[in-house]
């Protein structure tokens, strides 16, 4: 099966066979998130389905070692990640907390959904304050290598002069001449001598509150070169998957690639995996324009967008019929329509252990078997899987009504099937069964409750009291904090 993995790559635009560089072992890198504020459901999309292609990778048999950063210095607000403030360091000055505060909450809470949609922890998790050290090592090596000039601190990458050699824009397929022209200049551009030149290394504002020394100045990375930086020195300076939203595309990853190849003379992945985006009445899903909502407002159906609550389970099954590469439109119709089929198919599930095997046999699982990975193979087809299971439920529901006879080898290649497919690859879990779960979530609501008190805003907090009271939940408010009984 291993054998027959194919796998779009952005970098040649097509679907290649998937060969890692040391088999059995597989680098992957995905850019994590910038832990300045909650994630919402479309930055939950992309790392769901990094989470499908993970499992998927590990089922077929490979060692994975997934490398998932998180950004907790040097993402500025601009487009390309390096003009305007410090989104961390912003949003500490606004809450009047330490910048480390912010990056420990909201990294927190990222953790807490990723385990609420059950996504597998990657292997290393590396903070971009962690390898400041690294980061240099990488710009010194950049400019020793003639790829990037100094001006008042700050160092800037050199795209015309690495353009020279190299092609620049050989991830978005577009020539550098094109992308100049097409490119609006940002602000902050005096100091740099291209308009695509891109910070690697920013001398800090007397009000920065994150810096580091450094050759050039007291100062903080570029955005771009943390991930460059750490991608190397936990895969190697060359590995096999660098993934991320297809958002990042145009300049983080192109950047990235400019880094790693001026630095080492290697493009860093072999294959380049992007994925799309989740919109919103047909426009991307985003904190800015302000179309965005949360995991724990899906969870309780308090956003005007939604007309009712949907579980976890059924957002993750919602996203998987959908493939990656394509964009997926949120609307209530669909999660309903998802709602009921998630229950449909996890009822079949429910079913399969109990089914009777016959002497002999009116079907063969094998075909059906061999279709399900066929449908992964094929660049991680999850709709069509999520249609061959549907399949499945079909047998189930027939052996269960005594319609269809099914013998032991074969009740035991379905059974093998559904397990396989519905729990290891596609992540889902049966919600009725998963009461382990409702403290973690009570939890999560009690800190964000304590939250909304902290703000003085006494609307929300009352309304999250009465509302788990309702539902017959009590919160008890003590010296050492919010407990939650049974009423
Ligand atoms: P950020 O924290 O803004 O760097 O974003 C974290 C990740 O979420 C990146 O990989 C983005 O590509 C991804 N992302 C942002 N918006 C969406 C969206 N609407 N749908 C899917 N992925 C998204
Ligand atoms: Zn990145």
């Amino acid at each position: 099966m291993k054998q027959n993995l194919f796998v779009y790559n952005t970098l040649t635009r097509k679907k290649e066979k998937f060969e890692p560089l040391n088999p059995p072992f597989v680098g992957m890198y995905v850019c994590g998130p910038t832990v300045y504020s909650d994630v919402h459901m479309g930055n939950c999309r992309t790392y769901i389905s990094f989470d499908l292609i993970f499992r998927y990778l590990l089922k077929l048999g490979f060692k994975v070692r997934y490398v998932r950063n998180v950004t907790d210095a040097g993402h500025l607000e601009g487009d390309g990640g390096d003009e305007g403030e410090d989104k961390i360091s912003k949003k500490a000055k606004i809450s009047r907390l330490e910048p480390m505060e912010i990056v420990q909450k909201y990294t927190v809470g990222f953790h807490d959904v990723m385990q609420i949609f059950n996504l597998l922890s990657p292997s290393i998790e590396p903070t971009a304050t962690g390898h400041i050290i690294e980061q240099i090592e990488l710009v010194q090596d950049i400019l020793d290598k003639g790829y990037a000039y100094v001006v008042n601190g700050s160092v800037y990458f050199d795209v015309e002069k690495y353009n020279q050699t190299q092609e620049y824009g050989i991830l978005n397929g577009r020539n550098l001449e094109d992308m100049l022209n097409n490119t609006r200049a940002l602000g902050g551009q005096h100091e740099k001598r291209g308009k695509l030149d891109f910070a690697l290394w920013i001398k800090a504002k007397p009000e920065h509150l994150m810096k580091w020394p450094s050759p050039w100045s007291v100062g903080f990375p570029g955005w771009h070169l943390e991930c460059s930086a750490m991608s190397n020195k936990y895969l190697g300076s060359q590995f096999d998957i660098h993934g991320g939203g297809i958002d990042l595309m145009p300049t983080h990853h192109t950047n990235e690639i400019a880094q790693n190849v001026a630095a080492c003379g290697k493009n860093p992945a072999t294959f380049w995996i992007h994925t799309n985006m989740l919109t919103v009445n047909g426009q991307k899903m985003s904190k800015s324009l302000g179309n965005s909502f949360l995991p724990h407002e899906l969870f309780t159906g308090e956003h005007s967008i939604l007309t009712k609550a949907y579980s976890p389970m059924t957002a993750r099954f919602f996203m998987l019929q959908a493939h990656y590469r394509s964009t997926l439109d949120f609307s209530n119709d669909a999660m309903e329509a998802s709602e009921k089929g998630f229950k449909r198919l996890m009822n079949a599930f429910g079913l399969v252990d109990g089914l009777k095997a016959s002497a002999a046999t009116e079907i063969e699982i094998q075909p059906l078997l061999d279709k399900c990975y066929d449908a992964m193979n094929d660049d991680f087809n999850s709709p069509v899987l999520i249609a061959e299971l549907f399949e499945a439920s079909r047998i189930v529901n027939s052996v269960h009504d005594g319609k269809l006879k099914i013998d032991e080898t074969n009740l035991a290649l379905l059974k093998e099937l559904m397990n396989t497919f519905i729990l290891d690859v596609l992540g889902l879990k049966n919600e009725q069964a998963a009461n382990d779960d409702l403290p973690k979530i009570l939890n999560l609501i009690v800190t964000l409750r304590n939250e909304a008190k902290a703000n003085h805003d006494y609307a929300t907090s009352d309304k999250i009291r009465n509302g788990l009271q309702k539902i017959g939940f009590q919160l008890n408010d003590g010296k050492e904090g919010t407990n939650w009984s049974k009423i």
